[in-house]
């Protein structure tokens, strides 16, 4: 088998974790040889694809699901990718200005959101309070039919929806254009991971072997796989969460509208959010229910499946907990109908008339070929399901786990990992170009400006 070159860092895996991380070492820092290996034939064909997600950048401002301390940190995270679009001209490309809102439906949920108001107007200044007679004038149809008081609160003219798969081009191309030796690998499945005899990594793949001093492994649900090959990570295991939409049969929505969540289910409440990919149709969504894969759409590798599961008494204490539960039960159990034909929707229209109350079932269409899957991370450890992202970071090796809202936090995993590697390798970081082309906003030019409002 042929051995290639040595690499300073390898990323398996080509969704926009992968691709974030490859745009930032190589630019900025002095690592020369990269590699990135996707086994499909472009980026960004799983999760990270736009069929696959809800395509928002999770600002924190309209999530209700997210406390005040967790929205300081995707505030900040989110910024990020906010700014890239807006420094390399993806505005129009990859990231898309809307509107958007938290809808309170019926006089609890209205407390709650003046409550919500008052404390995270100070995080986000430019949120507005929206009555009824606001919303009558500029989304009609929330308020057709409806016969509970609503409020909501909103933005806007804010970057609201992301194509992660442009997103994750762009981030290609800009890491091509550098100076560096850049490999990108695609069609080109990893399939074992090693620590060679003088500590750097040996990376087998179905054609070739190549090695490399570090390597950071961003392949979804496989990521956690791969750690437990190697020894690492036995304290988690992975339920896999699958996310499915409906689209109405013609766009009914400017906004973005997102729901308040109940507290007790551990998934975001549903969601009608403009769709890039369909014209700006309105996309409600996602569902969220157990399935039996690692990939949506793509063949079950049983062996993989019974892998990541990962089941032992600590795994089987946390699903039981969760079915204890009767509101997660019968949450779970709705999800699991809204999949089936026919009664899917039926079932479904329900929920959605949450949004937009004079919605007939007829007007719905299940989403064939969008949705995805989430790995979500059980910690067998504290015995509970975490909802956010998780990582495994060992000598020169990282894994990370990236289920909602990992593709906004991308450029922040990105520049975690980046320092992480840069400490190992004893490269340089160049803070200050990160900081003026990622961690700010460009300055505009008044010319730029009027150019910019004129358009
Ligand atoms: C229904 C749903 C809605 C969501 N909505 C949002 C949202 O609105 N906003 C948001 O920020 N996040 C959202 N998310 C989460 C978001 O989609 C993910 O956090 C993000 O896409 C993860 O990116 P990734 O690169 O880690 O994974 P992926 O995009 O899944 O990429 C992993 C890559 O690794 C490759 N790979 C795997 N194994 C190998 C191997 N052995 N060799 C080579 N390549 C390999 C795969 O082919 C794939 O390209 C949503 C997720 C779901 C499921």
């Amino acid at each position: 088998m042929l051995i290639n070159k040595l690499f300073d860092t390898a990323i398996v895996g080509g969704g926009v974790a992968g691709t974030s991380l490859l745009f930032t070492l190589a630019r900025y820092t002095d690592l020369k040889n990269l590699i990135l290996f996707e086994k499909y034939d472009e980026v960004s064909q799983l999760n990270s694809n736009p069929k696959a997600n809800s395509q928002t950048l999770h600002v924190g401002d309209i999530e209700s699901n997210y406390t005040y301390e967790k929205a300081k940190i995707v505030k900040k995270n989110s910024s990020m990718v906010a700014n890239y679009i807006q420094n390399f001209d993806e505005v129009g490309e990859s990231g898309f200005k809307g509107d958007k809102m938290l809808l309170a439906v019926g006089e609890d949920e209205i407390a709650q959101l003046k409550s919500r108001y008052e404390v995270f107007k100070e995080l986000y200044p430019y949120l507005e309070l929206w009555d009824e007679e606001f919303l009558r004038e500029f989304e009609p149809k929330l308020m057709e039919g409806r016969d509970e008081p609503v409020l909501a609160m909103g933005a806007r003219g804010q970057i609201t929806t992301v194509n992660y798969k442009n997103l994750s081009e762009s981030f290609v191309q800009h890491a091509l254009d550098t100076d560096k030796n850049v490999q990108m690998r695609y069609h080109e499945e990893v399939t074992k991971i090693e620590r060679d005899v003088d500590g750097y990594y040996k990376i087998t793949t179905d054609t070739t072997m190549f090695r490399a001093k570090s390597v950071v492994v961003n392949a979804g649900a496989y990521s956690l796989l791969f750690a437990h090959s190697m020894g690492y990570g036995k304290e988690y295991a992975i339920l896999p969460i699958g996310g499915s939409f409906f689209f109405t049969k013609e766009k009914l929505l400017n906004a973005k509208v997102y729901t308040m969540q109940n507290p007790k289910l551990p998934f975001a409440a549903i969601h009608a959010d403009p769709d890039c990919t369909k014209d700006w149709n309105t996309r409600f969504g996602p569902t969220a229910f157990a399935l039996p894969k690692l990939e949506r759409y793509h063949t079950l590798h049983l062996k993989d499946f019974m892998s990541a599961l990962n089941i032992d008494k600590d795994v089987t204490k946390v699903y039981m907990s969760l079915f204890k539960d009767k509101t997660i039960r019968r949450y779970i159990l709705r999800n699991v109908l809204e999949e089936i034909p026919l009664i899917g929707k039926k079932i479904f229209v329900k929920d959605a008339r949450k949004v937009i109350p004079s919605l007939h079932v007829n007007d719905l269409t299940f989403a064939t070929g969008y949705g995805g899957m989430r790995p979500q991370i059980i910690d067998k450890k504290k015995q509970e399901l975490l909802l956010g992202e998780a990582k495994i970071v060992e000598d020169g090796v990282i894994f990370n786990m990236t289920p909602s809202p990992g593709a906004t936090s991308s450029l922040a995993i990105a520049l975690n990992d980046t320092l992480s590697l840069c400490k190992h390798l004893g490269a340089t970081f160049e803070s200050a170009k990160h900081e003026s082309e990622i961690q700010s906003l460009r300055h505009t030019s008044l010319f730029e400006e009027i150019l910019e409002e004129s358009r």
